[in-house]
């Protein structure tokens, strides 16, 4: 299966794309964590997209198309691939649409998590990851047993630069002017379903389980 997860900054796409891309046995791709290693690591790319990403705006199509066309060549994406954070712009969903067909592939289905956003603040705001594993917790409503430390690994946890709350806010906004617009885009090429993500983590999963075209 080939899915892009779409949905606001905090809606639960990188919870649920662990869980999917579990359940169907097909590589997690998400641009945001891309981005974030490539910053880590100092590369050239990973400079330039930082400077955006503090800020809370979107990373020039140029260089997200490239990179997510590398991706989508390697191997492990032979037999399907989930999309999480890309496409974020109709440029960017478009470019995906002609990679794809030089493939002589297309995409199966879209997923849509809808949360306010007012929640969407406060799982932003509270959102903490493992510096070494990137497990995904939240302050209230996943709380880590201690709360600089990973469960699973041990590792530290951190908050995201770009999750205080006014780059939040910027973010929103851009998610608002730039990728709402990809809903009507899916809807009308009939690929789009709608999740509600205020639920429960579990919840949300098995809405989506039961959605998937499979
Ligand atoms: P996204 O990838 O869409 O930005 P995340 O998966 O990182 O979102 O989730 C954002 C924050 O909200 C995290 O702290 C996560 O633990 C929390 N979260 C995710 N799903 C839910 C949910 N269904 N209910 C409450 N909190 C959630
Ligand atoms: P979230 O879903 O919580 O907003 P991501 O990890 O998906 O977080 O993205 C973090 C940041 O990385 C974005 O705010 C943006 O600066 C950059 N980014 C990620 N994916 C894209 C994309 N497809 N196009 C442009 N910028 C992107
Ligand atoms: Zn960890």
């Amino acid at each position: 299966m080939n899915l892009v997860l779409l949905g606001p900054p905090g809606a639960g796409k990188g919870t649920q794309a662990i869980r999917i891309s579990k359940h169907l046995g097909i590589p997690h791709i998400s641009t945001g964590d891309m981005f974030r290693r490539a910053t880590a690591a100092k590369t050239e790319m990973g400079e330039k997209a930082s400077q955006y990403m503090n800020r809370g705006e979107l990373v020039p199509d140029e260089i997200v198309i490239g990179v997510v066309n590398e991706r989508l060549q390697e191997g492990d994406c032979a037999s399907g691939f989930l999309l999480d954070g890309f496409p974020r712009t109709i440029a960017q969903a478009e470019a995906l649409e002609k990679a794809l067909a030089r493939g002589n592939k297309k995409l199966d289905q879209v997923l849509d998590i809808e949360v306010g956003e007012e929640e969407l603040v406060r799982r932003l705001t509270g959102r903490r990851t493992c510096r070494s594993c990137g497990k995904i917790y939240h302050l209230v409503f996943d709380p880590p047993k201690a709360p600089t430390t990973c469960d699973v690994c041990s590792g530290d946890l951190v908050q995201r630069e770009d999750d205080g709350e006014e780059t939040v806010r910027n973010r929103l906004r851009v998610y608002q002017e730039q990728t709402y617009k990809l809903i009507d885009y899916y809807r009308k090429r009939d690929l789009l379903s709608v999740i509600d993500g205020k639920q429960e983590v579990e919840t949300v999963f098995t809405d989506i389980e039961e959605l998937l075209r499979v």
